[in-house]
């Protein structure tokens, strides 16, 4: 669907790759202009259902409660201070049941409205835009499976955050953890001075990582242990957890953390053993995109442009930002409009989401000018 509205608009080089990547181009009109890419993510999130979405415009929001037809769900402004601040705001929500899907549907509506306002103004100045739509972000594969050769662009920006005036040029830096315990499964009847269990070194491993290290009681640029699943038989127990940071010295160190704990605990039963795997989930942008500040710095201008005063702000978090920046395309985030992801009370005010696709319109012309 969205392949043929490209064609509609005239884009070019439209490709639809079997990875479920969707590229096409908006040549520019300005000789020499560099070329940059608008991406935006088309799967959604597994949080909460995303099918048989059937969205409601609230019109001239009133600022008070909204009440969805379906699944109890209450979208309360007492409780929610961004949603308090839109009122006089066209609203977008679900029915209550399902997610919006804004996140980050918001970001591809409004990346092609963007080339669909340009192409229709060829007299707008513009440098040579690459639109791309990526799949599987939410389960942190877009950004491996990217085709770097095939998108062309040296740069690119994801729309894909919240708030009007937010820039992301940071994220977590990402570890997943998993401890596997073996112990001695023995009939419970005949277990005396021989049963290892598995589950009781799991809890104690568990119950030993410092209460102050997890998501509930950190914020801003606190990093974390999270403790995501447990697993757990007398013979054999799995801990999986994802440790989080800002700063490659503190996430090596809550690695080592982990680590220490779940090794000191299991060798205190010599017949018991341990097996700690860490690997690499993705690493802060901020240092692959600091090698080229003209990148968010014509963010910047074509939010100010705008309107807008360009706020940097952290994700505790990761984008497909993040693994294109490691891997060469630095692409930081700009606001979408949408607001409460993942949720079944997922909002988007149609104001802000035409205030993102306008800043794609100034980046054209940012870029135009370099
Ligand atoms: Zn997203």
């Amino acid at each position: 669907m969205l392949e043929g509205e490209l064609r509609e608009i005239g884009l070019e080089d439209i490709g639809l790759d079997d990875q479920g990547f969707l590229f096409a181009t908006l040549p520019g009109n300005v000789p020499e202009a560099p070329v940059f890419g608008l991406l935006a993510h088309l799967d959604t999130s597994p949080d909460a259902p995303g099918a048989g979405v059937e969205p409601i415009v609230h019109r001239d929001y009133d600022g008070g409660r909204i009440e969805l037809p379906r699944g109890g769900t209450v979208l309360d402004p007492e409780r929610m201070p961004e949603l308090a601040a839109r009122a006089g705001h066209d609203l977008i929500t679900s029915s209550g049941d399902t997610l919006l899907g804004a996140d980050d549907k918001a970001g591809v509506a409004e990346v092609v409205t963007a080339v669909a306002h340009l192409a229709a103004h060829p007299e707008l100045p513009r440098a040579t835009v690459r639109v791309g739509f990526t799949p599987d972000e939410e389960v942190g594969l877009g950004g491996t499976r990217f085709d770097l050769e095939r998108f062309g662009a040296p740069c690119a920006y994801t729309l894909d955050g919240s708030e009007p005036g937010e820039l992301q040029d940071e994220t977590f830096s990402a570890l997943a953890a998993e401890i596997t315990i073996e112990g001695v499964a023995v009939h419970p009847g005949f277990a005396t001075g021989k049963l290892v269990n598995a589950t009781r070194l799991a809890a104690r491993i568990v119950a030993a990582l410092p209460a102050e290290l997890t998501p509930e009681r950190t914020r801003d640029r606190e990093g974390f242990i999270h403790v995501q699943r447990t697993e757990a038989t007398a013979e054999r127990a799995v801990i999986s957890a994802i440790v989080r940071d800002f700063d490659e010295d503190a996430l090596a160190a809550h690695a080592a953390l982990l680590r220490r704990t779940a090794e000191a605990i299991v060798a205190e039963e010599p017949r018991a053993r341990v097996q700690v795997a860490i690997t690499r989930q993705y690493t802060n942008m901020r240092r692959h995109l600091d090698a080229h500040p003209e990148v968010v710095a014509a963010a910047e201008e074509a939010m100010r442009r705008e309107g807008h005063a360009p706020r940097r702000v952290p994700i505790r978090g990761g984008t497909d930002g993040s693994i294109l920046s490691a891997r060469g395309l630095p692409t930081p985030n700009l606001f979408t409009g949408g607001h409460e992801f993942h949720s079944t009370r997922e909002w988007a005010s149609v104001q802000e989401m035409a205030a993102a696709a306008a800043v794609a319109v100034r980046l054209a012309q940012v870029w135009a000018e370099a």
